[in-house]
C-alpha cells in the first residue's frame, strides 16, 4: 500500500473523547520508550509526525492518527512507566480498556516488545488479555538492529517461548534499518483484503 496522506488527529486523555468513526484501526500498543513513535514514523516514512523521546513515560494519550483518509493507526498510552501515581496508572489502564472494548473496529493490535528484554509482567498482562480478547493481534519486536542476526533469531525464540507463542508470528523490526517493516506492511495489506 502507498502512503499517500498521514494525518495527526487528535490525541485523548479521557475515554469521553474516543472516536467512533466505522473504518479500520490498526492499534500500536507498549510500554514507554519501547520505539512506538519511531516505529509508526518508519511505517509512514515521515519523520516527526509520532514524536519520539528520549525521556520514558512522555506518551501519555492515545494518538490518532488517519492514514489515506481510508484508516487509523492509533498510539495508545505506553504504561510501566515509573513515576505515575497507581490513580494515574488504573486512569490509563481504564482508557485502554474502553478503547479496545468500544471501538467498532480494531483490525489489529501490535504489540511492541524490545527484541533485547523478557517481557515484563505489564507487557504479559497486556497480552493475556489481547488473547482472552477476540482481537487480532502481533507480537513486534523492536529495536532488533541492536542485536547481531544470531541474537535477533535467538531473542526471538527465546520470547515467542517465554509467552507459549510460535516464533513464526513475531515480527523483528528495526526503525533504524527497517527491518521487518515490509512484512507488517505485508500483514496490514491482507488486513485489509480479509
Ligand atoms: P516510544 O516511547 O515507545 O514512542 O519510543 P520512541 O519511539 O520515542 O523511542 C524511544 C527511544 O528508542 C528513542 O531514543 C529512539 O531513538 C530509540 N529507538 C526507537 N526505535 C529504535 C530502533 O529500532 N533502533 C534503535 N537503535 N533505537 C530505537
Amino acid at each position: 500500500m502507498q502512503v499517500r496522506s498521514a494525518v495527526f488527529v487528535k490525541s485523548v486523555a479521557d475515554p469521553s473523547g474516543l472516536l467512533k468513526r466505522p473504518i479500520p484501526h490498526f492499534v500500536f500498543s507498549g510500554r514507554s520508550n519501547v520505539g512506538k513513535s519511531s516505529l509508526l514514523n518508519c511505517l509512514l516514512n515521515r519523520k516527526g509526525l509520532a514524536k519520539t523521546s528520549r525521556t520514558p513515560g512522555k506518551t501519555r494519550l492515545l494518538n490518532y492518527f488517519l492514514i489515506n483518509d481510508q484508516f487509523f493507526f492509533v498510539d495508545i498510552p505506553g504504561y510501566g512507566f515509573a513515576r505515575v501515581s497507581k490513580k494515574e496508572q488504573e486512569k490509563w489502564g481504564r482508557l485502554i480498556d474502553t478503547y479496545l472494548t468500544d471501538t467498532p473496529f480494531i483490525g489489529s493490535v501490535f504489540q511492541l516488545l524490545d527484541i533485547r528484554h523478557d517481557p515484563t509482567a505489564q507487557d504479559r498482562q497486556m497480552i493475556e488479555w489481547l488473547q482472552q480478547s477476540d482481537l487480532s493481534f502481533r507480537i513486534i519486536l523492536t529495536k532488533a538492529d541492536k542485536l547481531s542476526r544470531n541474537k535477533i533469531a535467538q531473542h526471538r525464540r527465546n520470547i515467542a517461548k517465554s509467552l507459549g507463542m510460535d516464533e513464526g508470528s513475531l515480527i523483528a523490526t528495526s526503525s533504524e534499518s527497517g527491518l521487518g517493516i515490509r512484512e507488517i506492511w505485508a500483514f496490514l495489506n491482507q488486513a485489509f483484503e480479509e
